[in-house]
């Protein structure tokens, strides 16, 4: 049996993702926060400063992102971060 009642639908606006461009070259995501261009892919970047006071009165948060392509993040933020800072990235690899 099919049940149904009824729902009340409101008309409003609503903030919805609609797509992800980089920063640096303006290049735009095909999947959402995902920058693979084949859909067995996945590649995300992040790039992003979480400032949290938390008082007992209440509290506050502020995210600053930049949202950059993998190949922003390769030729340009990786080579700025290791040339100017001889900074050296933490890698994870893993298999499944
Ligand atoms: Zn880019």
């Amino acid at each position: 049996m099919k049940h149904m009642k009824t729902v009340l639908i409101l008309e409003h606006t609503e903030e919805v993702f609609d797509k992800l461009t980089c920063d640096v070259c303006g290049a735009e995501s095909l999947w959402d926060e995902n920058w693979s261009d084949k859909e067995h892919e996945k590649i995300n970047t992040t790039i992003s400063m979480e400032e949290e006071e938390s008082l007992p009165s209440g509290g506050s948060a502020k995210i600053t992102q930049y949202h950059i392509c993998p190949s922003c993040f390769k030729t340009h933020l990786a080579k700025w971060l290791e040339s100017h800072r001889k900074a050296q990235p933490t890698v994870a690899s893993s298999l499944w």
